[in-house]
């Protein structure tokens, strides 16, 4: 099940927006579980050490759902025990998986909804999702993990699943989204700035009429490096979705020639960078980007329109959930 893959790639990432790991990147948040007064809020400790979660695999044994607790390994942590319970083949891996979830999903519900979690609750929660992965995998060939002999991730889908999500960037660097859009109303480019706490610099967009999306995405990049040199950010990492842009800076290809003399101005600015480097990267890790370029098909401002807060809600939102680590899934070839 998507949900649950993306649930388990995020634990093994250490990528759930728990609070400790908030805290580490630098928001100013309550680090503390909501029931254990003293202890911070990490992995180990919401599915592992929290008297809740020991609550729920001691019912899970004594419902016989699961023949034993599943961590047994003092000192070690949540993810060095699901590789020994991988390795030695644990056959109800599977079973550990969804109670890792269900549990993730009454933390959440005691966080935003104030429910009280209760370990039937989680219990029954799991066993629902349990029942519905029986019935998928019984009615579709191949399953998420097969218990009886290999306990790896099996690919159901015909197409191989990409999971995406924006990245801070190296310490001392800042992230440079690029991204050009093309509406009914006309082309926009647009890029973002932001330091590697995730931290918002700026954004900016121009409307660009009637031009090609390649011009589009080339004059962002173009105008996304020259903000970031005149506001003195020298060590870029830059990431757009557009790939002949990319290997066209990298001279990995002979520039288009719609492009070739936007390409020639970012070359001349690429010496007063400290260090640059290039990547693509899917739509789905460029979000804020695609949002602001889309804003410049609304604003139709031929000059470029800064903005060092955010203009809307919604691009705050988006901004906030790159921080959070929201991961979204890709089918792709
Ligand atoms: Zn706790």
């Amino acid at each position: 099940m998507p949900k649950i893959r993306v649930f388990l790639w995020q634990l093994c990432h250490n990528a759930l927006p728990v609070k400790g790991n908030l805290l580490r990147r630098g928001l100013q948040i309550d680090p503390l579980c909501l029931t254990c007064p003293t202890e911070i809020e990490d992995l180990d400790h919401i599915f592992m050490h929290c008297p809740m979660a020991n609550a729920v695999w001691d019912m899970a044994v004594t419902h016989q759902w699961l023949p034993n607790l599943p961590f047994n390994h003092p000192g070690s942590t949540l993810r060095e025990e699901l590789h020994l319970l991988a390795q030695s083949q644990f056959p109800w891996l599977s079973r550990v998986v969804l109670l890792l979830w269900s549990i993730w999903k009454s933390r959440n519900a005691f966080i935003f909804k104030n429910e009280v979690p209760s370990s039937m609750g989680t219990i029954l929660r799991a066993k629902c999702n349990w029942a519905e992965w029986k019935l998928r995998t019984t009615s579709l060939s191949g399953s998420f993990y097969t218990p009886s002999h290999s306990p790896q991730i099996i690919r159901r889908h015909p197409l191989p699943l990409h999971h995406i999500g924006w990245k801070l960037p190296q310490g001392g660097s800042i992230k440079l989204n690029f991204d050009g859009t093309k509406s009914a109303a006309g082309a926009a480019a647009g890029f973002v700035l932001r330091n590697w706490k995730g931290g918002f610099i700026t954004a900016g967009t121009r409307f660009l009429e009637n031009a090609p999306i390649l011009v589009a995405e080339a004059t962002a990049l173009r105008d996304g490096i020259s903000t970031a040199l005149q506001a003195g950010h020298c060590r870029l990492e830059v990431e757009g979705d557009n790939q002949i842009v990319i290997q066209a800076v990298q001279k990995q290809i002979l520039p288009p020639w719609q492009i070739a003399p936007i390409i020639e101005d970012i070359w001349n600015m690429i010496p007063s960078c400290e260090s640059i480097s290039f990547s693509h990267i899917y739509r789905e890790g460029n979000m804020a980007v695609d949002w602001m370029a889309k804003y410049g098909c609304l604003l139709k401002s031929h000059n470029l329109s800064y903005f060092t807060s955010s203009p809307s809600r919604e691009f705050l939102y988006i901004l906030t959930d790159d921080n959070l680590g929201r991961i979204l899934v890709r089918k792709a070839a």
